[in-house]
């Protein structure tokens, strides 16, 4: 992938995960170009498919495209954000990210964006109002 386009990736979302918010600057790691739908499931690396993504949100992602809850059969697709609002399927209560919808939880789940020691670091950056 050309230098330039992980650029474009990068400052289109201000240096930060789409999907935790989490921003790099207060990160420990450089932060991924992800594949919203991987290569694997026929994803190319055209911009709209791309985004920029924390080490953590990545690795629980891998080339998963959506999941299921609850006992349903229905493939729920995570959220994409070329596509979706983070605002509208997802919410912030004490550092904790929260699913507003069946995208936002089916995301969550599978991301872990409240195991533990995320939601802990998370907690302590927003007290030093480096979160979100
Ligand atoms: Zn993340």
């Amino acid at each position: 992938m050309p230098l330039s386009t992980k650029k474009k990736v990068a400052t289109r979302a201000d240096f930060r995960c789409e999907y935790c918010l989490l921003a790099e600057r207060v990160s420990f790691y450089s932060f991924h170009i992800e594949h919203i739908r991987s290569m694997k499931h026929g994803g190319t690396n055209e911009l709209n498919n791309l985004a920029y993504c924390c080490p953590g949100c990545n690795y629980y992602k891998g080339s998963d495209v959506g999941t299921f809850l609850h006992e349903s059969e229905n493939l729920i697709l995570f959220f994409n954000p070329r596509k979706d609002s983070w605002d509208e399927h997802s919410e912030l209560e004490d550092g904790a990210i929260h699913g507003k919808t069946d995208m936002g939880k089916a995301t969550g789940k599978i991301f872990k964006f409240n195991e533990i020691e995320r939601l802990i670091f998370r907690q302590q950056l927003a007290e030093l109002n480096l979160y979100p």
